[in-house]
């Protein structure tokens, strides 16, 4: 098995000096946005209760992000992801 990116140093997305995100796909918080996500795929609101996972997705590309490390945990299809209408 051959990963495209490199394993030895975990992807991150980036954040600029206004503390705003933009994801490797260029997915900005004022674009698609980033959403806290629970490990059924689902977007939830960000409470103890409910968001576990301690993930945000990004809606551009399903990459999963890691919101204290900014470290992308993995990546899931987007149209998997059950949005809150
Ligand atoms: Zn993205």
């Amino acid at each position: 098995m051959k990963a495209v990116e490199s394993t030895q140093a975990p992807s991150k997305i980036t954040e600029n000096s206004y503390g705003g995100w933009e994801c490797l796909c260029g997915n900005e918080a004022t674009a698609y946005g980033f959403y806290p996500i629970n490990d059924q795929n689902e977007e939830v609101e960000p409470t103890p209760d409910e968001w576990t996972t301690n993930l945000y997705a990004c809606f551009q590309c399903g990459r999963l992000i890691d919101v204290d490390s900014l470290e992308i945990v993995r990546q899931i299809p987007v149209s998997e992801i059950r949005k809150a209408s």
